[in-house]
């Protein structure tokens, strides 16, 4: 085992530094993680020198707890290792689960990723007995206190939650899904927002404070209508990032699965949809970073968290509010989230033909000269304007053939993006034979 003692010949470290290097070390350690896991959040790859910190800090904490006056304290080591890695993959599961297909385990201690700091207590205590080390008793005391601070305000966070009544297809939906029997439905799969008290089943819906429910969880592997709390949020938040962008006089227009509702579902959002897609270019004055300044500035001045990526041009907007740094890295934790991702499309020719392109791939859009994806600028510019949730808003100009470039025959409901299980299921349901 590579140690301290091995590479700088020490033999004996006081206990009064070992236990708060390690615990720092831990500190640092746990933020660097929190850190790495919103490029999963976003379905991007991470950037290796990320990957690489982490482990630097990984191998470093470990080296500290090796040290003992005997020897490397290989047990010591050991239980940190498992202890730490437990507690990091649990934590990762969260933002694993908003991924595609990931595997029961994961779904499973995903559910309960809100407190683990129930489960790592008796675990803590049980390790404090085993290895009497400085650093490694630091470590699970470190792990102890985030992990309970982090329950604590999760559970001050769902108090801010507000009861709604469920009715109509969300409840419909709810019912054939759990086969009649909602009460067991919620117990075995964790949905805590469902309250059912005699015959009435009520939502406790989400708010800006609360953190939104973890849609994409019930929609996809559950086959539920995203809960209207969430849906209602996401609906207000793009009319807002449209009316910023139009004032700030930016040429944008509703994109994927937000464009579909507002064709296929008479100006609405499509009942699982988790997300809300818009697409802007840059032309008129507007730069990259006019874009990022500007917008930031005004959702800044409504409270709301706003992330940019110039490399894969994407702005992201939160329906929460940004908070300073390092409990901000803690959204990363969080099984649901409601955004807006705005999306760049350049301008640009492509085979002889003006297109608009975007780094990404998104549907079907075919791949572009320069390896990007896009579709002919005639389909897009200058956009035209449809209804969203009874007001007005900027589509592109062929919006049945922009549909058909992004997901082909798009009238006919698609359920790839549920569970086979819970597809079945839901298509009866939707036909009325459940
Ligand atoms: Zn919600």
């Amino acid at each position: 085992m590579l140690s301290l003692s091995s590479i700088f010949g020490v033999d004996e470290v006081p206990a009064v530094v070992q236990g708060p290097v390690a615990a720092l070390l831990y500190l640092c350690l746990y933020l660097a993680f929190l850190n790495l896991l919103r490029h999963v959040r976003n379905w991007h790859a991470v950037p290796p020198v990320e990957s690489i910190g982490v482990a630097i800090l990984g191998v470093a904490l470990l080296s500290v707890v090796s040290l003992s006056p005997g020897g490397a304290d290989l047990t010591a080591v050991a239980v940190c290792a498992v202890f730490v890695g437990g507690i990091l993959f649990t934590i990762a599961t969260a933002s694993i689960t908003l991924l595609d297909s990931p595997l029961r385990l994961i779904t499973t201690l995903a559910k309960h990723a809100d407190h683990i700091g129930l489960w790592v207590l008796p675990v803590a205590e049980g390790a404090w007995f085993v290895a009497a080390n400085p650093g490694l008793r630091a470590v699970l005391l470190s792990a102890m206190a985030v992990e309970l601070a982090w329950c604590l305000r999760r559970r001050r966070a769902d108090r801010r939650r507000l009861l709604r009544p469920l009715d109509g297809s969300d409840l419909a939906v709810i019912e054939g899904q759990a086969e009649g029997d909602i009460k067991s439905f919620a117990r075995k799969h964790n949905v805590g927002e469902l309250v059912i008290a005699g015959d009435t089943v009520s939502w406790l819906g989400c708010t800006k404070e609360s953190g939104a429910c973890p849609g994409y969880f019930y929609t996809s592997r559950l086959g539920i209508n995203t809960p209207s709390c969430c849906r209602e949020h996401l609906g207000a938040l793009c009319l807002l990032v449209a009316d910023c962008l139009t004032e700030m006089g930016v040429v944008h227009w509703m994109d994927g699965g937000t464009l579909l509702g507002i064709v296929r579902q008479d100006g609405n959002l499509l009942a699982w949809d988790d997300d809300v897609d818009i697409a802007f270019t840059l032309d008129g004055g507007h730069s990259w970073d006019t874009v990022v300044a500007e917008l930031g500035r005004r959702l800044a001045g409504a409270g709301l968290l706003m992330t940019s990526t110039r490399k894969e041009g994407v702005i992201c907007v939160f329906n929460e509010s940004p908070r300073t740094w390092p409990l901000g890295l803690e959204r990363n934790r969080l099984r649901g989230e409601l955004r807006v991702d705005l999306v760049l499309y350049r301008l640009a020719a492509s085979r002889g033909q003006s297109v608009v392109e975007r780094t990404g791939p998104k549907g079907d859009l075919e791949r572009t000269e320069s390896g990007a994806y896009g579709l002919p600028e005639n389909l897009v510019l200058p956009p035209a304007t449809d209804t969203f949730l009874g007001k007005e808003i900027s589509v592109p100009r062929d919006a049945d053939a922009y549909l058909r470039r992004l997901y082909g025959d798009y009238g006919e409901i698609r359920y790839s993006y549920m569970d086979a299980g819970v597809a079945e299921r839901r298509r009866r349901i939707n036909s009325d034979e459940i």
